[in-house]
């Protein structure tokens, strides 16, 4: 191709981080482990954060604003969440640079500007927001709190990848505080219901819902629901978690309601985020050799019109009937547009919409303004077909439905043909060496089981599926008793 991308059998990594690239999303900075987020890549993130934004204003939530910095002991007041993510901040300790004396031209920290308390670049916001929560909350009239925040965060990671894991990532972060553990516990379920209508509706991403186990939950939670999804190449996504707080974060901050009875008691809470790693599970899941596989419902362009002439007369022509189009598809509200530029051939354009992978693509020349016809491809299986003009407006809105919903099949078929169950450890190395994917196997619930099998194979405990079958069995790796599968796999 002449988008010189390389192949996802060749090297799935490589032709990852090349695609992201090429195809206009982001690219890495000059800053360790950041990336610059492009306009287009921008748009495909602004259109999940509006849908999100809708699901969470629907389920009763509202939007905040919290600082960037927690201070140090305001960080280590939730004891396992500081410990949790110790290794993993940016801390502040000094504000102010000066010249250096001995080197002119440059700065240096300026030792007489040390703060008196560091100041932590937030990895996670509970500290900061149930130190505030305490003075929001006092009886139980004030509850539920339903906030969300839309933030970027920082967690030093070792090794990065552009969308998947990056040092500084944009999220949201839902934080909730109720006056019941069963009021806090249906939240965090509610929300891991919202991920998951999302992720699959409007992403085309199937996505098994479950529990993590005690090794892979947040730290400070008492429960981690998660969405976890399944890439191209067999490898496992974590899409979005859900966490149940209990009353974790009140306990450490002194959050309490007078009940109903005028009794104190602690608030229950909850947390739960997604991030620009959605952005990695789109590309990852629908694209192909040839670039990018958008599906309509988050494709910034979902139609593009290209003129095919070759005279100033002919694209007169094309375009009076054309505008016509696109009035007519606006009124619809599809996000339509027509490439009359004449700086590029109809090849390059081609080439350069299916590299950003919008979904639908009509061309018209001059044989088809003499037949009334025009032609039309789809991104997601490459075909054509030549359509009449009447009616073609009916019929580009039930094709944008149709690419939605076979999208999601079709991820959803590839997903179901990789989750394997198996009954031995042969079988399990050897579904994870060759077929690749998820494996359905019993597990004999204990830390020390999941660690050495993920040293012996790399895979991880994904999840406790919600919706496991009732199985007694013996574990794949010890043969003591399980209470149920669980899924492994390779993850990102
Ligand atoms: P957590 O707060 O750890 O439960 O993470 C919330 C969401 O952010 C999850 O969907 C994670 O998969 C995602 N996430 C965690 N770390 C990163 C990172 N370094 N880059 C991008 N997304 C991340």
């Amino acid at each position: 191709m002449s988008k010189n991308l390389t192949k996802r059998s060749e090297d799935y990594s490589k032709w990852y981080n090349e695609l992201v690239v090429k195809a206009d999303l982001a690219e890495n900075s000059g800053v360790r482990g950041c990336m610059v987020i492009k306009p287009y890549g921008y748009a495909i993130w602004e259109k999940m954060q509006a849908e999100l934004d809708r699901m969470f204003k629907e389920t009763g939530h509202q939007n905040a604003y919290f600082p960037l910095f927690v201070p140090k002991s305001m960080f280590e007041a939730e004891e396992k969440n500081a410990e949790g993510f110790a290794k993993e901040c940016a801390i502040v300790t000094h504000y102010r640079l000066t010249n250096d004396p001995e080197n002119k031209g440059k700065l240096i920290v300026d030792p007489n500007a040390k703060l008196e308390e560091e100041l932590i670049v937030r990895p996670t916001s509970e500290a900061i927001i149930w130190s505030t929560y305490k003075g929001w909350v006092q009886s139980y009239r004030d509850l539920p709190l339903l906030i969300n925040q839309w933030a970027n965060v920082v967690r030093w990671e070792m090794r990065t990848r552009l969308f998947l894991r990056t040092a500084e990532f944009l999220w949201q972060e839902g934080h909730t505080a109720h006056a019941t553990k069963q009021e806090a516990l249906s939240e965090s379920v509610q929300m891991m219901n919202v991920y998951a209508d999302f992720v699959e509706n409007f992403m085309a991403i199937p996505v098994v819902k479950g529990i993590k186990t005690e090794t892979e939950r947040f730290a400070g939670a008492d429960e981690t629901y998660c969405i976890e999804a399944l890439m191209q190449d067999g490898k496992a996504l974590q899409a979005g978690t859900s966490h149940f707080l209990g009353q974790n974060f009140a306990k450490a901050f002194d959050v309490k309601f007078s009940n109903a009875e005028g009794k104190l008691e602690h608030v229950w809470g909850t947390s739960w985020g997604v991030s620009t790693r959605l952005m990695g599970a789109l590309v990852m899941t629908h694209s192909d050799d040839n670039g990018l596989v958008l599906p309509p419902n988050l494709a910034p362009i979902q139609v593009v019109i290209v003129p095919i002439h070759r005279n100033d007369e002919q694209l007169e022509a094309i375009s009076a009937q054309v505008n016509e189009l696109v009035k007519q598809l606006r009124k619809l509200k599809i996000a339509v547009k027509y490439d009359d530029r004449t700086t590029h051939k109809p090849g390059w354009k081609f080439n350069e919409y299916e590299l950003k992978g919008v979904p639908v693509r009509i061309a018209i020349g001059p044989n088809d303004l003499e037949n009334g016809t025009y032609e039309i491809a789809r991104r997601d299986t490459l075909t054509k077909e030549v359509v009449a003009k009447d009616g073609v407006v009916t019929y580009i809105q039930d094709l944008l439905e149709t690419i939605q919903e076979e999208m999601f099949t079709r991820s959803l078929e590839f997903r179901n043909e990789h989750i394997t169950e198996v009954n031995t450890f042969e079988e399990f190395k050897d579904v994870l060496e060759n077929k690749t994917g998820f494996v359905s196997a019993h597990w004999d619930g204990t830390v020390e089981t999941e660690e050495k099998i993920k040293e012996l194979t790399k895979a991880t405990i994904r999840c406790i599926p919600l919706d496991r079958k009732e199985e007694e069995g013996q574990c794949v790796l010890t043969g003591s008793l399980s209470k149920g599968r669980v899924l492994f796999a390779k993850a990102y």
